[in-house]
């Protein structure tokens, strides 16, 4: 099958189906109001397309925020997935299961770290971290207990717990959940010198993502990740980074971190360890800071599960067997130097990446980037805005380039007709 013939099925927007309408509204009347999703409904996933409950066809370059880095349905994880749902699924840590350990040692050598802490979501992955990094600087550090600082960076993600809201800086995920632990401030992201003023004796770790996901694909200036590296060395604060959404490839290196060759104390994955299937998440550190933890200190019921482990082993194999991270690494400069092109209408400002890993930024005074995504749903593309302003383009790191190519013709047909439509209305 070629790309455009499939593609064309999913091109037209046309009126939801009744099917697809009930169950819109039926979403709308009983789920919390925490989410306003686009207007499709899916059913089925074939790789980086999502069919919906009409039988049209998307180009997905959203990868659920790059927790479907492999595809939807890879077949070598869905038979994993069964197989080991099959043989043994979850027991707890109470006991040893015979899949776990090779997750963690694995997971330890790519990393580069001694241990490593299995979890589920990520943000339960991030709250381990911090509570790895407070224990390690009441214990080894030897601030008094209940004093340890975390410093982030401003326009972070770091979940959705009320300790990673008590970092974020914006006010919508902050809005009425304090009160905030203590102990949590935040410096300019890409700022190195304002880290060296922030810290402090009680600081514990400075927490960042390589590259800011959440807060609109913003890479941070060359450098930068080394210098913080350095600072955290000399002043005996811990470096986290939090590879969550940047990890496992998506940047074009097995960690994004590793684009300025450091070493951090702890990195965090999550996302697409769970190989589009499962959440699965882990903390991974040093064995300074992870000889914090004994028995009872930290758990998680499902963390470390069979299932969740054999899963995970699966999505890493095919992130090597399949040669993902060298895939990212050449079609992202690709497909950023096809996007690079944007940038001649005026109301596009950045178009900015790292891999597959790309954010194009609309002057909000013009559009703002949700109508944006609307009007590339309208002709069979999956996109998605943050912060009103960007567009994220973050496709799996397996589609095949014509597809891709397909759509980089679509997204510049997106913006001709914005183009059109704003100069008509001026
Ligand atoms: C998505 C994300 C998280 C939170 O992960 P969840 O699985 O949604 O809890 C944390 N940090 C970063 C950088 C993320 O992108």
């Amino acid at each position: 099958m070629n790309a455009p013939s499939r593609a064309r099925q999913g091109a037209v927007a046309s009126p939801h189906s009744e099917l697809a309408s009930d169950l819109i509204a039926r979403e709308k009347q009983f789920s919390a109001r925490n989410y306003d999703p686009l207007p499709v409904v899916f059913t089925r996933g074939e790789g980086s397309w999502l069919i919906d409950v009409d039988g049209r066809r998307y180009l997905d370059l959203m990868s659920a925020y790059s927790a479907v880095s492999f595809g939807h349905a890879h077949p070598r994880i869905i038979a994993t997935l069964i197989a080991q749902a099959q043989s043994l699924g979850v027991t707890s840590r109470a006991y040893f299961n015979d899949e776990l350990p090779f997750l963690l040692e694995r997971l330890a050598k790519l990393t580069g770290m001694d241990r490593v802490l299995p979890a589920n979501g990520g943000a339960e992955a991030v709250e381990t971290a911090i509570k790895a990094a407070r224990k390690w600087a009441h214990k080894i550090k030897g601030v008094s207990e209940g004093h340890a600082e975390i410093i982030a960076c401003r326009g972070n993600f770091h979940g959705r717990t009320i300790t990673a809201c008590g970092l974020s800086t914006e006010p919508q995920y902050r809005d009425g959940f304090g009160p905030f632990p203590p102990g949590l401030s935040t410096v300019p992201f890409g700022d190195a010198t304002a880290l060296a003023l922030a810290i402090t004796p009680r600081t514990a770790a400075f927490l960042v993502e390589p590259i800011q996901g959440e807060g609109g694909i913003i890479v941070p200036p060359a450098g930068y990740l080394r210098e913080c590296a350095a600072i955290c060395r000399e002043r005996g604060v811990l470096l986290i980074c939090d590879e969550i959404q940047t990890g496992l490839g998506r940047t074009g290196r097995l960690l994004a971190c590793e684009h300025e060759g450091i070493k951090p104390d702890g990195v965090i994955l999550g996302k697409a360890l769970g190989g589009g299937l499962l959440p699965v998440s882990a903390f991974c550190a040093t064995d300074n800071v992870m000889q914090v933890f004994n028995p009872g200190d930290h758990g998680s019921t499902f963390g470390g599960n069979p299932l969740a482990a054999a899963v995970a082993m699966t999505a890493l194999d095919v992130l090597f067997e399949e040669r993902l991270i060298e895939r990212s690494a050449e079609i992202g400069p690709w497909l950023l130097g096809e996007l690079a092109g944007l940038r001649t209408h005026p109301f596009v400002t950045d178009v900015r990446g790292r891999g597959l890993f790309i954010g194009i930024e609309v002057d909000p005074r013009a559009i703002g980037a949700r109508p944006v995504v609307d009007r590339m749903l309208a002709r069979g593309i999956l996109s998605k805005d943050t912060h009103g302003t960007v567009i994220r383009i973050a496709p799996p790191l397996n589609i095949p380039r014509e597809d891709l190519a397909w759509a980089v013709g679509e997204i510049h047909a997106v913006f001709q007709d914005v183009a059109r439509d704003l100069k008509r209305a001026a």
